[in-house]
């Protein structure tokens, strides 16, 4: 299975991007990654795939520039263990219609 599942098309394709140089979004306890969450399922909700699992890191990556703002990110995780908020003005997506 590819990186985007069933649906192999980068959601990237669809948005201008311009990501800010300082992330947007960061895990705020790596501990509770490792110890709490078994099924890590930001690793799958997020349609940008924004975050990874990297066993040489032990931590879950983060990709801010892969953010596409859908916002699911403080829903999602079930132990409020990210941070996330808009990036900057001019910065971001800017989907085009
Ligand atoms: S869902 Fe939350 S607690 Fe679980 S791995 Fe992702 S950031 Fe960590
Ligand atoms: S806001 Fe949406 S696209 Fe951005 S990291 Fe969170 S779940 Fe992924």
């Amino acid at each position: 299975m590819t990186a985007f599942g069933k649906n192999k098309e980068d959601p990237l394709k669809y948005v201008n991007n311009i990501p800010a140089e300082n992330p947007h979004i960061q895990i705020k306890n790596k501990e509770i990654c490792i110890d709490n969450c078994e099924n890590k399922p930001c690793t799958y909700y997020c349609p940008g795939r924004v975050c990874s699992w990297s066993d040489e890191e032990q931590a879950i990556q983060v990709d801010h520039t892969r953010c596409i703002e859908c916002g699911s990110c403080p829903w999602g995780c079930p132990y409020d263990n990210i941070y996330w908020e808009f990036p900057p003005g001019g910065y971001g997506v800017h989907y085009e219609i």
